[in-house]
């Protein structure tokens, strides 16, 4: 049984399944001409250079050359394996896949996902919530109503090492899923018991509200285990890359602003006041990824944090973090509470008048970046000046280059140390900056590829180009040029699979049957998608140009034979070709 999934199968699916629908239910996208663009998922930047387009069904980013078609998109974006990512997409646009036996098409269904895996272990621990009073009761005296715990799936993981294990992992199959999601654990004699133990438990879900890990928390405090526990991080869940809450908190779009708390109790509490709007970062200070996601989604960031010391120590981390991120319109504030609170217990025990307090003392981030470093430094004497301005421009440095956002702070630096404007400008030029990774596509226009550069380069822009050029072709095979073969290649795939009408299906191709050419035809792929490209498009008439390119290779061709460099190979490609 099973077999292979049909390559038929497959470029439907692509065809089929909308790119661009696709991504934006991941981040959002925004239209500019006839592509999509958005910051890059797959490295750092400041700039959006990671592009959709619609009609090729195939992204493609300038800064680090990540691209492909939705299934790529899939397995390197949201970490699914090449068949999970097939059926994610079949049954999305509601197709049944199809795999190859013989000759027969038959089709199988669904492997039980992780996905559905993770859903019956929260609805097991949300049930035992339920039959358990001293959970109840936990929550109760947190002031969580029903409806909270309702809304943000809590449960309960009662005592006992094999709960889950007997519950959700009756098959050999069930546990090693389990155990891939870390919900089980094996110990040294090589049995299995559960990994969270008397523990109300949070659901942590990503921007699809799926389960993809969980949160839990010590019923009873003990000195022998952590009082938050996560999963481990695995193919579904990377601890860097989530937020707690961030799908409930987008079910109140549009959103003006953020705020960014330290724990999944106080995103719930907050939401059992009101407040709606509150994500927390799972354990990790705020990484590149989060902010990335955060300010696709709102103009305004607010980060929460304890007053005290290790807060304040805390805030910075995250200042420095942000810097890059400060285009115009993005703005970022501090919240600071009183010593020794977080949001739970300042709510719990304050009340919401005192957090309401404090959210209108927001920090702005200059306030809070220049009020630190005057601490560090004696501001009634030039030398302290002197020292603020050399230990703020190694921060100014790194806010996105001679935006609005940097001019203002320069300003504001030089009012303060009575320095000029000018030089802090030329001292901040100055300054070494790591160089960005390097766009990989050369800086060629087309006319400086090689003619079956160029040839492929149509090809892949619009493949159903493939008609002016008859296949096989012995004649163009001859030709001694490196990317012959590939061309010839492309065009019988091209006419075998009329499905084929996308760069996306090109490259799946090419990535399952043709790996030696991988890296070429990304980078012609790039080109053919690239601006220098598609501004050319405008001027010519495409089949007349793919047209002329084929009669020169054949041109080429036939000069060859009036200059061979063998006499016997003249005469027997003459034989061959009817000359
Ligand atoms: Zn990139």
């Amino acid at each position: 049984m099973g077999g292979h999934i049909s390559r038929s199968f497959i470029h439907e699916l692509i065809n089929r399944v909308d790119l661009v629908d696709l991504i934006d239910s991941y981040f959002s996208l925004r239209k500019t001409g006839q592509n999509y663009i958005a910051t890059c998922p797959f490295h750092h930047e400041k700039t959006p250079s990671f592009t959709v387009n619609p009609e090729k069904q195939f992204y493609y980013c300038f800064g680090c050359g990540a691209q492909g078609n939705a299934i790529n998109f899939l397995m390197n974006y949201a970490h699914f394996e090449f068949v999970e990512a097939v059926h994610e997409l079949a049954s999305q646009v509601g197709m049944e896949v199809q795999y190859e036996q013989g000759n027969a098409s038959v089709s199988i269904t669904l492997p039980t996902s992780l996905y559905d895996l993770l859903t019956q272990v929260a609805k097991y621990y949300q049930q035992q919530l339920r039959q358990s009073p001293i959970a109840i009761t936990y929550l109760k005296k947190r002031g969580l109503t029903g409806e909270i715990a309702r809304d943000f799936g809590l449960g309960y993981a009662p005592t006992g090492w094999n709960n889950i294990l007997t519950t959700c992992g009756s098959t050999l199959e069930a546990k090693t899923r389990l155990l891939e999601m870390g919900l089980i654990k094996k110990n040294a004699k090589g049995d299995y018991y559960d990994l969270f133990r008397n523990r109300i438990m949070f659901p942590i879900v990503d921007g699809r509200g799926r389960v993809i890990a969980f949160g839990g928390r010590l019923l009873q405090d003990n000195s022998k285990e952590p009082k938050y526990l996560n999963s481990p991080e695995t193919r579904l869940f990377q601890k860097g890359g989530e937020l707690y809450g961030w799908y409930w908190a987008r079910q109140n779009r549009p959103l003006q602003h953020l705020v960014v708390v330290e724990g999944y109790l106080d995103v719930v509490t907050l939401a059992q006041y009101g407040i709606k709007n509150v994500v927390a970062t799972l354990g990790t200070a705020v990484t590149h990824e989060h902010l990335t996601r955060l300010f696709r989604t709102v103009p305004e960031i607010r980060f929460c944090f304890d007053g005290d010391l290790a807060g304040q120590k805390a805030a910075w981390r995250t200042l420095e973090r942000v810097l890059p991120f400060l285009q115009e319109g993005q703005q970022v504030g501090f919240i600071f509470l009183p010593p020794g609170h977080d949001p739970d217990s300042l709510l719990r025990q304050e009340g919401i008048s005192k957090w309401n307090d404090c959210v209108e003392k927001t920090l702005p981030f200059s306030n809070f970046l220049f009020d630190t470093l005057q601490q560090q430094v004696d501001m009634s004497h030039l030398d302290g000046k002197a020292r603020l301005a050399k230990l703020a421009k190694p921060l100014l440095k790194q806010l996105p280059t001679g935006s609005y956002y940097q001019l203002l702070m320069i300003k504001e630096l030089s009012k303060l140390t009575q320095i000029d404007e000018t030089r802090l400008t030329n001292d901040l030029n100055d300054l070494i900056e790591p160089q960005p990774i390097n766009s990989s596509i050369p800086n060629k226009t087309l006319r400086e590829y090689s003619l079956v550069d160029q040839a492929i380069i149509y090809l892949l822009h619009n493949p159903t180009l493939s008609q002016y050029v008859t296949y096989p072709n012995e004649k163009l095979l001859g030709l001694p040029d490196e990317h012959i073969k590939l061309f010839l290649q492309l065009i019988e795939l091209i006419k075998l699979n009329p499905k084929i009408k996308t760069l996306g299906t090109i490259s799946y191709e090419v990535d399952q049957h043709a790996t030696e050419y991988k890296n070429i035809i990304n980078q012609l792929g790039l080109v053919s998608q690239g601006s220098l490209f598609t501004n050319h498009l405008h001027m010519i008439d495409m089949d007349e140009e793919f047209k002329d390119i084929i009669k020169r290779l054949n041109e080429e061709y036939n000069k060859q034979i009036v200059f061979p460099t063998k006499n016997e190979t003249q005469t027997d490609e003459k034989k061959e070709h009817g000359y």
